[in-house]
């Protein structure tokens, strides 16, 4: 990270490359025993927050991050009605997820407080749903808390987590997505943010799918779509269906979705299936 007195910049020094936003001012700066929590105004991504310095969302375009962490999966489950959600302290996953009438629960295990009172103070549109009767907010570990849970105690489990360092290393690895399986009713489902199709395919991608099918997923499928302030600009979310295949969701119902979104459609779902040739080359050996 570079912060001079006008821009901040995350720089990806394995590609050499980085992505700079103009500012107004700090914010806010936080230390908790986890991580390094900032905030700041940029002059046309409205608030800015950054984790150990790396950009984890902005006012202006994390409709499109939080859209696809849930709704392709919960179209695609075929009655999503308990979901939980490690990680997202931003709340907005949160928010999303309610947005969904036939969901009874939601809870939501971040390890760090921090993070959803820096988000309730500089991205209250995010925290809106925060009281709804549905909702519960827990600061945890989410690993232990998926070891602890009752078998198929869920039907859809959201990861919106930090990259795989620190806290959230643990959260990529084998024997957490076994318990998430465990966790999971049979027809259930996994989503996990996954990273840069262009820039973490062979480092993050290719083993994630392996290890989710090694976990004992019957089948796994990333979804891109665009994200400009994360590195290369553009994302993934990768599902896994304990049974059945990624690829069939419930296209008539999400043509039909009872709320407003700013990205998501059956459309842009059909489309954020569809496997780039160097994705599905790289995917081959996974089966
Ligand atoms: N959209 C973001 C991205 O991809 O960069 C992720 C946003 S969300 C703020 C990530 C959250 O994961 C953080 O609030 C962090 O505290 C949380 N986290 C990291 N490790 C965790 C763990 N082991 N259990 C629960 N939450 C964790």
């Amino acid at each position: 990270m570079t912060l001079d007195h006008h821009w901040f910049s995350e720089t990806h020094s394995a590609t050499g490359s980085a992505f700079s936003l103009k500012l107004q001012g700090k914010l806010h700066e936080a230390q908790s025993p986890w991580q390094q929590v900032a905030v700041y105004a940029t002059e046309a991504f409205g608030n800015l927050m950054v984790i150990d310095g790396y950009i984890m969302l902005s006012t202006r375009d994390n409709f499109l991050y939080h859209e696809m962490m849930v709704h392709p999966a919960l179209f695609t489950h075929p009655d999503p009605r308990r979901i939980l959600i490690i990680g997202g302290g931003d709340c907005g996953t949160l928010r999303e997820a309610l947005r969904h009438p036939g969901v009874e629960s939601v809870v939501q295990v971040d390890i760090d407080q921090e993070v959803t009172r820096a988000s309730e103070r500089y991205f209250p549109e995010l925290c809106e749903s925060n009281s709804d009767p549905r909702a519960q907010l827990r600061f945890d570990d989410g690993i232990a808390w998926v070891k602890n849970a009752k078998p198929g105690q869920y039907d859809v489990i959201i990861v919106d987590s930090t990259d795989p360092i620190g806290p959230a290393e643990g959260l990529f690895a084998e024997p957490f997505f076994r318990d998430c399986l465990r966790a999971l009713a049979d027809d259930g489902l996994l989503v996990q943010q996954s990273e840069s199709p262009l820039f973490h395919l062979e480092t993050i991608l290719v083993p994630l799918h392996r290890t989710l099918r090694a976990a004992g997923f019957a089948d796994t499928h990333s979804l891109h779509f665009p994200q400009c302030v994360y590195p290369s600009g553009w994302w993934t979310a990768t599902l896994a269906r304990k049974t059945g295949r990624v690829a069939d969701f419930r296209a008539a119902d999400a043509a039909a979705k009872p709320f407003a979104t700013e990205y998501y459609n059956a459309e842009i779902h059909r489309a954020a299936l569809a496997t780039p040739e160097f994705m599905r080359r790289a995917l081959e050996s996974v089966g």
